[in-house]
């Protein structure tokens, strides 16, 4: 049977790491906040918010809530933006996404001040991921599969890794994330020819498609860690990744199994970045 490579055992870590520099910051009269920006009700906005908010009082975050009507016009998106900007006492943005269908995404997006870009939304924080620079910050899940490989001590040097997916948000910044760390990187997409035989190549497959089940067991073998990032529901109602899972622990070596894996230190890296920006904002 796999090896479980569980959330709560990252967080743990990062978490200890997060209240040290909560503690500082407080000594010196700084509570690091986070600005929430909602726009309509979403449930699954909605249920992250709440999540969110749950850990940033666990670990003495505060939290600012923006919420703004689902027919909003858009320079009333860009007003909350340009104030949260020249708010000092906001040190960074969750923006939920995607937007409504009548806003400009990528004008509101951004118009985020970088250095508030916790969730590495921006063509800014995305070139430092791609150009391998500290500017913005990188996006939050690709950053937690790195962080569930550094934690478990997998190295990824001269390793071939498969990523499933080349989303914006998971796939592309994953794979310049992997190749900073010395992977052999290949990137799989709907378009891939016969991506059994690719992803069987791979010691590390990173699963970001999005799709319920969609790598059995006929994609894996034995010594493989799979990193699966996908969250969805399934027929049942329950939460699972896209990776069928109970194939799949007979397989590999390592899984990070849905829900308690990838999806909880998502969040414990977001208020690491508010954390890490409100440090850097007063500098
Ligand atoms: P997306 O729909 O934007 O992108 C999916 C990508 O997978 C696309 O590039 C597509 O080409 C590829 N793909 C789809 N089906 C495929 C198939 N059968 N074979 C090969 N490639 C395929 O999704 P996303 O935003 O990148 O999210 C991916 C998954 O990760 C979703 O399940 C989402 O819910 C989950 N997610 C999790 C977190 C987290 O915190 N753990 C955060 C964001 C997204």
């Amino acid at each position: 049977m796999a090896k479980l490579l569980l959330g709560k055992e990252v967080n743990a870590s990062i978490n200890e790491e997060i209240k040290a520099k909560v503690e500082k910051l407080k000594a010196q009269d700084i509570t690091p906040t986070l600005g929430i920006i909602r726009i309509g009700e979403r449930e699954d906005d909605i249920a992250y918010e709440k999540s969110a908010a749950k850990r940033c009082e666990t670990l003495g975050v505060a939290y600012e809530k923006f919420l703004l009507p689902a027919d909003v016009k858009e320079e009333e998106v860009l007003k909350t933006i340009s104030q949260v900007n020249k708010n000092d006492k906001i040190h960074g943005v969750l923006l939920f996404r995607p937007l409504p269908k009548h806003l400009n995404e990528d004008r509101i997006v951004n118009a985020l001040a970088v250095e508030k870009d916790v969730d590495g939304i921006t063509d800014l924080s995305m070139a430092g991921v791609f150009m391998g620079k500290d500017m913005g910050y990188a996006p939050c899940t690709p950053s937690a599969c790195m962080k569930v490989l550094e934690h478990y001590g997998i190295d990824c040097t001269g390793k071939k890794v498969v990523v499933i997916g080349r989303s914006q948000v998971v796939g592309k910044p994953a794979a310049m994330m992997l190749l900073k760390k010395n992977a052999t990187v290949t990137v799989c997409h709907t378009r891939t020819v016969d991506m059994p035989s690719v992803v069987k190549e791979a010691d590390i497959v990173v699963v970001a498609a999005g799709k319920a089940g969609v790598i059995d067991g006929s994609y894996l073998r034995e010594g493989q860690i799979v990193i699966d990032v996908g969250i969805n529901v399934n027929e049942e109602g329950k939460l699972c990744g896209d990776v069928n899972f109970e194939e799949a622990e007979k397989i590999v070596d390592a899984i990070t199994p849905v829900p308690r894996g990838v999806g909880g230190v998502t969040t414990s890296i977001l208020l690491e970045h508010v954390v890490d920006a409100a440090i850097a904002q007063n500098r």
